[in-house]
C-alpha cells in the first residue's frame, strides 16, 4: 500500500500522478490512498510527502504524533517541502524547527531567491531526461551523503534536482522540483522500484 501524506501541500497532484503510473504497471496490484492518521500509516509500504510548506508539514506531523510511524516506513518519495522534511540537515530553519532526518542530504530552503521563486527548467539524468520541470520556491541540495546517488541535475549545471538513497530495507527518492505537476514519470520510476525490491 502506497500512501500520500495529506496534511498540507499538493498531495492531490501526487495522488493523480501515482494512479496514472500504477495503471502502467498493470501486472502489479498497487493500492494508493491519501493518509492522515497513525493507523493509516501503519499499513504502508511506501509514503509520498508532497510539496507545500515544510515547517507546516513538520508541525502537523508532530501535532498528530505521526513521527514514529513515519520512521517505520520502508520507502519514500518526497518532493520539495517533503524533501526538506526528510533531510538530515537544513539551512534556513529556525532553531526550534526540526526534520525527520532520514535522507542524508543537506538542503538550503528557498535557495533560488525571491525573483526566481518559481521557474521551469530542463533537467538531465536517469529520470525525466531532457524534460521541463517546475521549481517552486525550491530548496537546493548542497551536500549529499555517501549512500545518496544523483538521478538528475538541472541541465548544463551542477545543481542537483533528484536523488535516490538506498536504506536498510528500502529506498528514498527526493526531488527539489515538482515533476508530479506535469508527468507521472517519477511516480512510475518510484512504483517500479519499490515493486521489484
Ligand atoms: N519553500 C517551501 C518550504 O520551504 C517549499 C516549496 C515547495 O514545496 N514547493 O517548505
Amino acid at each position: 500500500m502506497v500512501g500520500v501524506l495529506a496534511l498540507q501541500g499538493n498531495f492531490a497532484e501526487h495522488l493523480e500522478a501515482l494512479k496514472s503510473a500504477a495503471k502502467k504497471l498493470e501486472k502489479i496490484k498497487l493500492e494508493i490512498k491519501l493518509v492522515r492518521t497513525k493507523q493509516e500509516l501503519k499499513e504502508l509500504d511506501a509514503l509520498v510527502i508532497p510539496g507545500g510548506e515544510s515547517t507546516t508539514i513538520y508541525r502537523l506531523i508532530k501535532e498528530n504524533e505521526l513521527e514514529q510511524e513515519i520512521k517505520k516506513i520502508k520507502n519514500f518519495l518526497v518532493t520539495c517541502a517533503g524533501l526538506i522534511v526528510l533531510a538530515k540537515k537544513v539551512e534556513g530553519l529556525e532553531r526550534w524547527q526540526k526534520t525527520l532526518k532520514l535522507l542524508d542530504i543537506e538542503v538550503k530552503r528557498n535557495a533560488y531567491g525571491t525573483q526566481l521563486d518559481s521557474f521551469y527548467a530542463k533537467i538531465e539524468g536517469e529520470v525525466l531526461n531532457n524534460k521541463e520541470v517546475a521549481f517552486i520556491r525550491a530548496p537546493k541540495i548542497i551536500k549529499i551523503g555517501p549512500e545518496v546517488k544523483v538521478l538528475a541535475r538541472i541541465k548544463n549545471t551542477s545543481e542537483i534536482a533528484i536523488v535516490e538513497q538506498k536504506t536498510k530495507n528500502g529506498i528514498i527518492i527526493g526531488a527539489t522540483c515538482h515533476p508530479e505537476l506535469d508527468s507521472d514519470e517519477l511516480a512510475f520510476y518510484f512504483l517500479k522500484k519499490i515493486s521489484y525490491l
